[in-house]
């Protein structure tokens, strides 16, 4: 289901523009239409008023709690299950955030991802994208959501772009506060711009070199990654947000002084963050996650030659790792 679904119901309803206003934001902000101090269903429509009962059930039935996975961190990760009982997972991070799946499966295939393993099985309608910031504000407050749960936002632009649109308006959440997570695609830098709410962008680079960034992202599209931070560069000025390149520190793939020299050169001086992520190891995969003292100094380095850098952990590690883990450990389960 779209946003755009849910406004045609409510104009087919009777609904007006202030009608539609009423019923997104309190559905957006986990609320009862009939809640506040003007008990605003009472001013709907009729045809409107009689199928709320029913609108209200399938906008519930987007994106349903499966399991909860705290973290020591104070993150929690969701499996949530869709209308149609696919799954995907959701993160609450420390802080007020929240990551959120833009599609069930991915196509990119990045070689250390659990989620890119199956492909893509189906996008995410833009409603279901923020079903799941409706289901995480059932349990805590939200004030920033990243898109960098499960599939390539850049691959399903049109409902990513319409959940932003909503999110930043009725949902009432800071345009900086919206972050959108891509490998990188020439459609991303033409269409954000547009938007009038334009969230922060994240790049995933990972590697500095063209030919190791094609085996480790291997359906990303070819943007050699010096052209990938001269894009990124301009959105950062032309919004005022810093870009955040995010690299996932793999042992003896991408933690060499090579790809330090490479980046300092490209990035010092750059209205950007460096997110260093050092790899989960999972049993399934052949990648080994850097010893804690080396990412240490990596970090430290690039932060004293002009990269801002933070070392992260990925929200949730200790209750099963990386992206995608959960969904694949429930079906496995159910192939057993
Ligand atoms: Fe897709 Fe992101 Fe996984 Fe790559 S890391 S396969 S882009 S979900």
């Amino acid at each position: 289901m779209r946003i755009e679904d849910i406004r045609t119901r409510l104009l087919a309803g009777g609904a007006k523009a202030i009608h539609e206003q009423r019923v997104l934001r309190a559905w957006v902000n986990a609320q009862p239409i009939g809640s506040g101090p003007h008990k605003a269903e009472d001013f709907l429509p009729l045809a409107l008023r009689n199928d709320l009962p029913a609108l209200s059930a399938e906008l519930q039935a987007l994106a349903r709690l499966r399991s909860e996975h705290p973290g020591e961190d104070g993150s929690a990760r969701l499996l949530v299950e869709l209308a149609d009982g696919q799954t995907v997972e959701s993160v609450l991070l420390p802080r007020d955030g929240l990551c959120v799946s833009t599609q069930v499966g991915c196509a990119v295939g990045c070689v250390f991802c659990m989620t890119g393993r199956d492909g893509l099985l189906r996008q995410l309608g833009s409603a279901e994208i923020v079903a799941q910031v409706v289901l995480a504000r059932t349990r805590r407050f939200v004030k920033k959501v990243v898109f960098m749960g499960m599939g390539e936002p850049a691959h399903n632009l049109d409902n990513v772009l319409e959940a932003i649109d909503l999110l930043g308006t009725a949902g009432g959440i800071g345009h900086k506060n919206l972050v959108f997570s891509t490998v990188g695609d020439h459609r991303v830098f033409e269409r954000l711009p547009q938007g009038r709410v334009k969230p922060a962008l994240a790049l995933s680079l990972h590697t500095t070199k063209a030919d190791l960034r094609a085996e480790l992202l291997p359906r990303a599209p070819r943007i050699h990654p010096a052209e990938l931070i001269e894009r990124g560069e301009r959105y950062a000025r032309a919004t005022g947000y810093p870009i955040q390149y995010q690299w996932t520190l793999i042992d003896g793939v991408n933690d060499g002084d090579d790809e330090l020299e490479a980046i300092v050169r490209l990035l010092a001086g750059k209205y950007a963050i460096m997110n260093m992520i050092p790899y989960n190891t999972v049993p399934e995969l052949a990648f080994r996650r850097p010893d804690w003292a080396r990412a240490t100094q990596i970090a430290r380095s690039l932060h004293q030659r002009g990269v801002l850098t933070k070392l992260r952990n990925s929200a949730g590690q200790d209750v099963d790792g990386g992206c995608g883990q959960l969904r694949a450990r429930e079906m496995a389960k159910g192939r057993e």
